[in-house]
């Protein structure tokens, strides 16, 4: 494999969950843009394309097998795993296999035509190459608005997470395989991409529209995603617990002064007293103990995800 100064082995991977209609296109296009830049000498000749397929219920696979050739590879997944389970597989496959990877998707909707631009990064020295969509006119107004709302909620929540970068992005090798490293089950790239450390370059690029066939992230999905993207790298919605459990004690509290005043002032009904300042204050307990029993939970959490501790970038 190649340092810097050459040429460097390039590996498109592309997962694919029922893509048949768009696949020829998108074929094309990525074998198009390879060709040009083995032309000028930007990748080596071994550079190629690998399609993963999620397992797909339509032609995706036997379409696959009719594109493939000396610069175009396939792998099928035993079921489907999902899109982020699907990228994992493709770069675990091509480990060893290349210098750098680009992520794709399989439906031309982010601009493969940036991917030398990309690479200059790359060479330039950085690890890490996020696309970045400059705006997102072509998605449905529904699917841009959560999408800004989910990047804000993750930035409230202390996710480092880049605004408007989805799975399009390139990896030297040795990135990808410290992200391989991460071994956890709910997976969540671009959340784990930014912890990877590195020179993190962006590249803006306009992402268009769907070329063929349908998206796999109806709201319900979306939803999902964002809920996996959200807990597998916050513990602030326990703390919340804890400090709304701080919130009622502090409450009942006033509630204790003002209850007691009534009490004694001789203006409440029998048993009023007791009840009001009994549900303030175990709620308040209540939410103080979920808040910590979740801290401790949170703790366990990132412990069994074994995330690697450090990396070493460079010696001398
Ligand atoms: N995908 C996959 N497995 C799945 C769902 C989707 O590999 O279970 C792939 C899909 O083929 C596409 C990419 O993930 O290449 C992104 O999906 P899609 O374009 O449907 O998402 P959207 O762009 O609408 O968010
Ligand atoms: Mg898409």
């Amino acid at each position: 494999m190649a340092d810097r100064d050459n040429a460097p082995v390039l590996c498109i991977i592309v997962p694919c969950y029922i893509e048949a209609p768009v696949l020829a296109d998108t074929n094309r296009a990525l074998k198009g843009i390879l060709r040009s830049m083995k032309e000028r000498g930007e990748v080596a000749g071994g550079s190629h394309i690998l399609y993963v397929d999620d397992r797909s219920t339509d032609s995706t696979w036997d379409v696959i097998c009719s594109l493939a050739d000396d610069e175009v590879k396939g792998v099928r997944l035993s079921r489907n795993c999902g899109h982020q389970c699907a990228l994992l597989a493709g770069m675990e496959h091509s480990r060893g296999k290349c210098d750098v990877c680009v992520t794709i998707d399989a439906d031309l909707q982010d601009d493969a035509g940036v991917m030398p631009e990309m690479l200059a990064s790359y060479l330039s020295g950085a690890d890490v190459v996020l696309g970045v969509r400059e705006e997102r006119r072509s998605d449905s107004w529904l699917k841009r608005t959560t999408a800004q709302a989910f990047y804000r909620v993750m930035r409230a929540l202390g996710v480092d997470c880049v605004y408007n970068h989805a799975d399009y992005r390139l990896l030297s090798a040795r990135a990808m395989s410290d992200l391989l490293e991460y071994d956890e089950r709910n997976l969540f790239l671009r959340g784990i991409v930014p912890c990877l450390g590195y020179r993190q370059d962006t590249i803006p690029y306009r992402r268009g529209e769907r070329k063929a066939g349908e998206s796999k992230y109806p709201f319900r999905k979306m939803l999902d995603f964002a809920v996996d993207g959200i807990t597998s790298f916050s513990v602030r919605p326990v703390r919340m617990l804890f400090l709304l459990g701080a919130l009622f004690m502090a409450v009942a509290l006033g509630m204790g002064v003002y209850t007691l005043v009534r009490h004694f002032g001789g203006e409440t009904i029998e048993g009023w007293t007791s009840l009001m300042l009994s549900i303030w204050f175990c709620t308040g307990i209540l939410l103080i103990g979920m808040g910590i029993t979740g801290e401790y939970i949170g703790k366990i959490y990132i412990e069994v995800k074994r995330r690697p501790r450090y990396k070493i970038a460079e010696t001398i």
